[in-house]
């Protein structure tokens, strides 16, 4: 049997809202265009809008099935594996520390693996799986939001409001992108809306 040629691994990564999944869902459809054959998964951790399609703040989707762990989502893609060129995975923080074993395998198969994913928590720590598979990937796109108080690039994610859960998702009005100097790694219980913008007109 002839080893397959390698594959690829791609991580974008960035804040909430700088646009990961809408890159993710723009490859993934490129990638049918071409007549790939492409397999996508998200964590049930995020039921935002959909249980069957990933989906952008931007209401794009594309298909995708929820899996609970690595092991979930093997069991899930390996039966069609020979069928699957392309493997998408969007919200990939949310998944233990096996994807990333998973990913090396898979581009060992010959795979390309498009993976989206918070770099950071709202403490900017660095978040579950995400560096390694940043270390290990052949392209890393780092995206950046739009900062809510002054318009700037953000790279961070602001927590708003009252929890102290690492994990708090799809509740509207929770998080927003910040740039550094608008980031409290606390909680800011001001929306944008109660904040001054005195660097709005100079940097806009
Ligand atoms: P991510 O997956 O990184 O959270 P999405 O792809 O879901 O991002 O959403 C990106 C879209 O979010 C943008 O195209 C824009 O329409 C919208 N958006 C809302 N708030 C912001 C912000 N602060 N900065 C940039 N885009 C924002
Ligand atoms: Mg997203």
């Amino acid at each position: 049997m002839t080893k397959p040629l390698p594959g690829r691994i791609e991580v974008i990564t960035g804040p909430m809202f700088s646009g990961k999944s809408e890159e993710l869902i723009r490859r993934l459809k490129r990638a049918r265009i071409a007549r790939q054959r492409v397999a996508c998964f998200k964590p049930d951790i995020d039921l935002r809008y959909h249980r069957t399609a990933i989906a952008s703040h931007s209401s794009q989707t594309h298909e995708a099935e929820t899996v609970s762990t690595t092991e979930h989502l093997k069991s899930s893609l390996f039966p069609q594996l020979d069928e699957v060129e392309v493997v998408g995975i969007d919200e990939v923080q949310f998944f233990d520390e096996a994807i990333i074993a998973l990913a090396v395998e898979l581009v060992h198969l010959g795979k390309r693996i498009i993976i989206a994913g918070l770099d950071t928590t709202f403490t900017a720590e660095p978040f579950g799986p995400v560096p390694a598979l940043m270390a290990i990937a052949d392209e890393v796109t780092k995206l950046s939001a739009v900062c809510m108080t002054c318009g700037a690039p953000a790279i961070h994610t602001q927590r708003l409001g009252a929890s102290q859960e690492l994990v708090v998702v799809g509740a509207a009005g929770l998080y927003e992108a910040r740039c550094r100097a608008h980031f409290h790694p606390w909680l800011d219980e001001n929306s944008s809306e109660q904040l001054e913008f005195p660097e709005a007109s100079r940097i806009l």
